[in-house]
């Protein structure tokens, strides 16, 4: 069978262009290869496809995944198509010829995997071509994909999945393997129980993404603002989930206004628009969308760069699988939560409002189990894990609390004058009154109650609002301290208030000193170069994909990308080198990427002006994600100078986000104008463009349209 190929590393090369097997993958594939029955548990994006398809490939007849969701087998066959490789769907959206043709194309043998839906499987209709299929060309394995829609325990139960037993007793002989994502023991059981594997061999890969890096940052006052500033701090796309559709509509609709291409997508919407906008997310032509939880299940985009909560997850579950949509392809990925005291609150209020008691119960604490990330002063990594229940030690350098670890401080003293001013208060008043007392305020409300009387008045001037603010929700947090659900919030003192208060117990905080911004990377001009190399790729990829109206990502990863830009092969023997390219990519796409690198290492070659001190700090300040206007505020200088050292950057190829600054229709006008008046006189074009375009456009479209070998 595999006669062809020396070793499965060979095999995974000539059929997908990777150079090695990703952690479990190859352990997989040789049980498969050898005809066990499988049950495969890895996280999103570990690479569970691969495991059915490359076996498919190497083993003589047809191999048939059952997957729940048309998007995704639509997704899964281009990709495999762009592959050079067999494959096609069978469901209902094909009109009756176009099935017809792809049945006989089957029959022929072209095809290796057969992508069908669970109820399509067991029609009878189907059931006689299977038959038939089965005698004349072999069915070699069934592969199950999101196998745990066939348990009621799994987050996605499909009523149709439980039929596929049927297929088990029909043809006994076929291996079968199973695939999920989801972790839990019970569904586990449930899997192997319902599918009747035979002594399956479980594969469970660990639920670590080492590639994602996570972050919770308080939420600001200016909540929307801080948003826009991490998308800013951020290339390549992402997703934007929100907990109501009215805000998802709202924070679209900003971003918009303020450069960046977003649309929304909630159940709210018209089918149709929401599909739309997916597409669009998908082939790139607009860089963020902002959902609420309705989407994620059928999407599949591997280069999803970023997941950012707005608001908070109603459970860690669903927050791992959330921010899991990162990162897919094993690139470097960014998951922020935004967290604030206000939202959970609401959250808190919507719980209440649920009839059941003990679906209350269940709600609740699955929200304390995200506020315990969140507060979390340990390595994120390892809080989801234990989650999972996976133990993992200590610093994983990839999270905000290993790599800005939050100092722990005795606040003991400060615990005990805090708790003493609430019960002076008589456990009636709310935190903010607390503080007041306590910071010796001179509102009405405090010398109304006459809470100026009292001994702990002014005994906390030494701390700040923000200071006690935090220790208070640290104390609540942690336990040490209630509070009313009543909407009122009224701070009520517990067991272990009273011990802190008798001196029986200390209080430990994490003391969250707001830390600079670390944007600080040294220039390297090797990496700008390969960067500015990389932006032109992505444009010749989208260009390609759109002529065949396929995503970006099934033309070539991010990863092939980076890696074309960092090694800028020279001929096709170094283009076919590259991870992710195969002889299919090399030959079909080859002549048009290596002629963009080959121009691009050939206008490197020319004397070049390099970057001046005062320039590469505003190009710094531009790269972590600051505004001009910011940039000039940061330097002391007027936005004109800053956009006079963006147009050199730009005109010295610098890695200047050009169209982050300006719009691409805007761009256009003035590129259009310099074709015809020339470069040389800012006050011409000026003339020429009138009121609407700022001689600051003008100056950075110049120096773009000088870098492109215009001058
Ligand atoms: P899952 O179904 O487990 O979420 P996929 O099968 O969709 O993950 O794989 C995620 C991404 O990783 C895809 O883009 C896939 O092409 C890529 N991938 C899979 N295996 C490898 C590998 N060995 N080397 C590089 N990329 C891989
Ligand atoms: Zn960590």
């Amino acid at each position: 069978m595999m006669s062809s190929f020396n070793s499965l590393e060979a095999a995974l090369k000539h059929f997908f262009g990777y150079d090695r097997f990703r952690v479990g993958q190859k352990e997989i594939i040789e049980d498969a290869i050898a005809g066990k029955d499988l049950l495969i548990i890895m996280p999103t994006g570990g690479g569970k496809s691969l495991c059915f398809q490359l076996p498919a490939l190497l083993k003589s007849g047809l191999t048939i995944v059952v997957s729940p969701l048309i998007a995704l087998m639509q997704d899964q066959v281009d990709a495999l198509q762009d592959n050079g490789i067999g494959a096609t769907f069978l469901n209902s959206t094909l009109s009756y010829e176009e099935e017809r043709s792809r049945q006989q194309a089957i029959l022929t043998g072209k095809i290796k995997l057969l992508y069908v839906a669970p109820e399509r499987l067991l029609n009878s209709r189907f059931s006689g071509f299977l038959c038939h299929i089965s005698e004349n060309i072999g069915v070699n394995a069934i592969a199950i994909d999101e196998a745990h829609c066939v348990s009621e325990w799994g987050h996605d139960f499909r009523p149709e999945y439980r039929k596929l037993k049927q297929l088990r007793q029909q043809y006994s002989q076929i291996p079968i393997l199973a695939l999920t994502a989801t972790a839990t023991k019970r569904v586990q059981q449930d899997i192997i129980q319902q599918l009747e594997l035979r002594q399956p061999t479980t594969h469970l890969a660990s639920f670590n993404r080492p590639n994602l890096h996570y972050e919770v940052q308080p939420k600001e006052k200016n909540s929307y603002y801080q948003l826009l500033k991490a998308i800013r701090q951020e290339s390549g796309s992402g997703i934007v989930y929100c907990l109501s559709r009215r805000r998802v509509d709202e924070i679209a609709f900003k971003l918009n206004n303020d450069g960046i291409e977003a649309l929304p997508y909630h159940a709210g919407m018209e089918p149709e628009a929401r599909s739309q906008n997916q597409t669009r997310f998908l082939r790139d032509d607009i860089r963020v969308i902002v959902a609420t939880i309705a989407f994620g299940m059928g999407i599949n985009k591997p280069d999803v760069r970023f997941v950012f909560h707005y608001d908070i997850p109603k459970s860690l579950e669903s927050f791992y699988q959330e921010s899991g949509r990162a990162g897919r392809d094993g690139e470097n990925a960014k998951s922020i939560l935004f967290f604030s005291f206000g939202d959970i609150k609401k959250v808190d209020y919507l719980i209440e409002q649920k009839p059941d008691v003990s679906e209350q119960r269940i709600a609740r604490q699955q929200l304390n189990q995200v506020i315990d990330y969140a507060e979390g002063t340990d390595c994120r990594r390892t809080i989801i894990l234990r989650y999972f229940g996976e133990r993992f030690s200590g610093n994983c350098g990839k999270c905000d609390n290993c790599l800005n670890p939050k100092p722990i401080e005795d606040w003991t003293i400060e615990a005990q004058k805090f708790l003493s001013c609430v019960a002076r208060c008589r456990e009636r008043f709310g935190m903010t009154h607390v503080i007041d007392v306590l910071r010796g305020s001179r509102k009405k409300k405090v010398e109304q109650y006459g809470h100026h009387l009292l001994s702990t008045y002014g005994i906390g001037k030494d701390r700040s609002i923000a200071e006690w603010k935090m220790l208070g929700r640290s104390l609540l947090h942690q336990g040490l301290l209630g509070e009313t659900n009543d909407g009122y919030r009224i701070l009520r003192l517990n067991k272990r208030s009273w011990e802190i208060l008798k001196k029986q117990r200390s209080v430990e905080i994490a003391v969250d000193i707001k830390h600079k911004s670390t944007g600080d990377k040294a220039y390297n001009p090797r990496q700008a170069e390969a960067e500015v190399l990389y932006d032109k790729l992505k444009i010749l990829r989208k260009q390609v994909a759109d002529l065949q109206s396929v995503p970006p990502y099934v033309i070539f990863a991010d990863s092939s990308l980076k890696l074309m830009a960092q090694l800028q092969p020279q001929n096709t023997k170094q283009f076919s080198n590259i991870s992710g390219v195969n002889s299919y990519k090399l030959q079909q796409y080859g002549e048009k990427f290596l002629s963009v690198i080959q121009d691009f290492v050939r206008s490197q070659e020319l004397p070049k002006k390099l970057p001046g001190k005062s320039n590469m700090q505003t190009l710094q300040l531009h790269q972590q994600g600051l505004s001009i206007a910011e940039i000039a505020e940061a330097r002391g200088l007027t936005v004109s100078t800053i956009c006079t050292h963006l147009g050199e950057l730009l005109e010295m190829n610098q890695p200047v986000a050009l169209n982050k600054l300006i719009d691409p229709s805007i761009q256009k006008v003035i590129s259009e104008a310099i074709e015809k008046h020339g470069d040389k006189s800012l006050k011409t074009l000026k003339e020429a463009l009138g009121e609407s375009y700022s001689y600051n456009e003008i100056k950075l479209v110049v120096g773009w349209w000088r870098s492109q070998g215009n001058i």
